[in-house]
């Protein structure tokens, strides 16, 4: 194919990541084929289902499907086959026991690829890698791939956010093509056009650097989090209000407001396990001092949950065991059902192994958390787990829980205690009701 016609794509795992890419990108016109070893997560696609909550992603995987631009299959060489750019979106987790990235899965993706690519193509790497995993895997496509040098790889990190997944994919802040050639930019830029032509900054770079703006953005987010929550901390020793603190110091536009929400902290299937994979690599490569710091917000992140459960133990008058808790919130945010190192959950786990009858609810993240922790109780609602409550607890804020009208859930609990993780709530207006109100880092 000529530099300039539109390329055909694939993608390699079809996650919250490579679902949401495969369809923005059939949506735009390029004609895509979505590959995964899960053969229940295709089925599912197939049939126009999305596998996971993401708000507007199954409006348009359904206008998608009908153009006939998009296919999902678990064939490798019908992958190999269709596509000119091939993207890898599979799973990075940590390794369990360890801080280490587990690079199985990328390597197996590329593994099955490679022997399939007979002809010219890039493999464009999404998935977040630890810096210096693009070099490595270079070598092994040119040792697997038929068409060897012929094959390119190159680095494309993704910064969609879940809950707003469509719209980062379809007008995301900036591209970032790590390329090792000009054809490679070229091929990148055609995979973009539709969203270039909106005018997106892209930053073309080498392939180490992309891998790393990856690891250093959401760095610098874990930090600013565990910033306010470490103002929390010394509030709360004080007996000064980290809100109005916050809200002062985001006035400052050097500061900004964004990521400065004290609260019980970040978690999920980036943030946490990021930090901890670049503090392990920088480790590695001997300069383990330069991000020594992210030990530290990651300390600060995990103390913001033990915090939380003293603040009902102190609620309770000192006693867990025993207790009825609501614990509103599984997700590790709102618009999400992605349970993965959800603060919430492990919350709620961590008081029932204290002895709490712990009583959980979540929009979206229900079945999930059933099927990863079926030793919590679950409900069908705010109210339904507040039933003869002694204490609530807001751990994730959805905005169906900043609604709820205090009045009305009074009548439900057997004490009306409210613990509020994530300052969702209307200090104020639950006190009037006649609740006893505690949130992290305020008087
Ligand atoms: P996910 O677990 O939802 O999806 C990964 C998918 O890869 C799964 O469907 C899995 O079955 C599939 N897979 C595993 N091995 C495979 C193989 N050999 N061949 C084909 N498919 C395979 O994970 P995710 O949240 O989509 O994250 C994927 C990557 O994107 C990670 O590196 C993550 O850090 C990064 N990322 C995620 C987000 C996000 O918000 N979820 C945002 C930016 C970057």
């Amino acid at each position: 194919m000529s530099q300039t016609e539109s390329p055909r794509l694939t993608v390699i795992g079809t996650g919250y990541l490579g679902a949401t890419h495969a369809i923005c990108m059939a949506s735009l016109g390029y004609d895509v084929v979505g590959l995964d070893v899960d053969e229940r997560k295709i089925r599912k696609l197939r049939s126009g289902e999305v596998p996971f909550f993401e708000p507007g992603l199954p409006e348009l995987l359904a206008k998608t499907m009908d153009s006939g631009r998009l296919r999902f299959t678990t064939s490798y060489e019908e992958a190999a086959e269709h596509g000119d750019v091939h993207f890898v979106c599979v799973g990075t987790p940590q390794q369990p026991g360890l801080d280490a990235c587990d690079l199985s899965y990328v390597e197996a993706a590329v593994r099955g690829l490679a022997p399939h690519l007979t002809r010219r193509c890039l493999v464009v790497g999404k998935s977040t890698v630890p810096v210096g995993t693009a070099g490595r895997l270079t070598g092994l496509l040119h040792e697997l791939a038929p068409a060897g040098q012929e094959v390119e790889l190159a680095w494309n990190p993704e910064f969609l956010r879940e809950g707003f997944a469509v719209d980062d994919t379809l007008h995301p802040d900036r591209l970032v093509f790590g390329v090792a050639s000009e054809w490679a930019r070229a091929r990148l830029t055609a995979a973009f056009q539709p969203i270039l032509d909106l005018g997106t900054p892209v930053v073309v770079t080498d392939l180490a650097t992309a891998e790393l703006v990856k690891v250093a953005a959401n760095s610098f987010l874990a930090t600013k989090i565990s910033y306010i929550n470490a103002m929390a901390e010394v509030c709360e020793a004080t007996g000064a209000d980290v809100r109005d603190l916050a809200r002062a110091l985001a006035h400052d536009d050097r500061i900004g407001g964004r990521f400065l929400q004290p609260g019980l902290g970040f978690g999920g299937g980036c943030l946490p396990k990021d930090i901890r994979a670049f503090a392990h690599r920088a480790e590695e490569i001997g300069v383990g001092q330069a991000v020594s710091f992210l030990r530290e917000v990651d300390a600060i992140n995990r103390r913001r949950r033990s915090r939380t459960i003293d603040l009902v133990r102190e609620l309770l008058g000192g006693r867990l065991d025993g207790a009825r808790v609501a614990c509103l919130g599984a997700a590790f945010k709102p618009d999400s059902d992605d349970i993965r190192d959800a603060p919430a959950l492990d919350v709620a786990r961590t008081m029932h192994g204290l002895g709490a009858t712990v009583r959980v609810y979540d929009p979206a993240a229900l079945d999930n958390a059933r099927r990863a922790y079926p030793e919590l109780r679950y409900g069908t609602s705010a109210m339904d787990v507040a039933r003869d409550a002694d204490v609530v607890v807001l751990l994730t804020e959805w905005t169906e829980f900043r609604q709820i009208d205090p009045a009305v859930l009074a009548k439900a609990v057997r004490h009306p205690r409210i613990v509020d993780g994530r300052h969702a709530l209307d200090a104020d207006a639950w006190r009037s009701a006649g609740w006893e109100y505690r949130a992290l880092g305020r008087p």
